[in-house]
């Protein structure tokens, strides 16, 4: 270990006591076919159709949410890299993805906005405002992109006037390499998961592993990667909790 930098491991298998359902459907797939609504290869799902690939179909887990997630994804983030996918994939009835600027129309007295703004007040927070409203929270919106991207995203007249929600702070376990990016700074289908968690324990007084599935994806990869890097030591910060070094990027099958 160099004296600039404090190698933090990261565990073999930080999802174990989830309750994800059995990944070894995923360890048969060794190799890709044809995406069933549009033909292109791909591995596991098809990051454009929000599908699996047909040997998967009805063996991957089916996840229902308590309200409806959109993600709006900035036009310039390439699609098969983000997460946001495998909770379009896992929970197909209530994710909705769109690339600005197609956003809709938010009722403010139904919608959060789970972005660390500076007037965003905690999970619990809006939960209780919008209990004593009588109101449900019936969706939450999320952004894709970067951290300049998403300002201008939120000054968006359609996002503007809707109360924004912050996460507690939750280490991520993404594999890929963020320039500059504290721990805290979550792969989205992290901070949606996260999200759910906090929403569940606020409104049930528990939380009872509802949503864990949708790391389903997330959980395999994070496993096929450290494998593949060996001990994760890739996954090493500085002191000042930064990414210290560039990954050789995830084998190019992790979509
Ligand atoms: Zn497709």
């Amino acid at each position: 270990m160099s004296g600039c930098s404090m190698a933090a491991m990261q565990p073999s298998e930080p999802f174990k006591d989830f309750k994800i359902s059995s990944t070894d459907v995923l360890d048969k797939v060794l190799v890709r076919s044809p995406c069933p609504k549009c033909s292109k290869s791909r591995m596991y799902f098809c990051y454009n159709c929000l599908v699996p690939v047909e040997a998967l179909m009805g063996h991957i887990p089916h996840v229902q949410l308590p309200l409806t997630v959109e993600i709006i994804k900035h036009p310039s983030e390439t699609d098969g890299k983000s997460t946001a996918v495998h909770a379009a994939v896992l929970a197909p009835d209530d994710v909705i993805l769109r690339t600005y600027p197609d956003v809709g129309t938010y009722d403010p007295e139904e919608t959060v906005l789970v972005f660390p703004s500076e007037s965003a007040g905690s999970v619990a927070d809006a939960c209780a405002a919008f209990a004593a409203a009588r109101r449900p929270i019936r969706r939450a919106l999320f952004l894709d992109c970067t951290w300049n991207q998403c300002r201008r995203l939120t000054s968006d007249e359609r996002l503007r006037g809707l109360r924004a929600v912050h996460l507690r702070a939750h280490h991520t376990r993404f594999w890929r390499y963020q320039r500059g990016k504290p721990r805290t700074h979550l792969a989205t289908v992290e901070a949606v998961y996260y999200f759910l968690r906090e929403l569940l324990e606020s409104q049930q007084g528990a939380y009872d592993g509802e949503v864990d599935d949708l790391l389903f994806f997330f959980d395999f990869f994070y496993r096929t990667v450290y494998r593949a890097r060996g001990a994760g030591t890739l996954w090493a910060y500085r002191e000042e909790q930064q990414w210290t070094r560039p990954s050789d990027g995830p084998p190019s099958d992790v979509q």
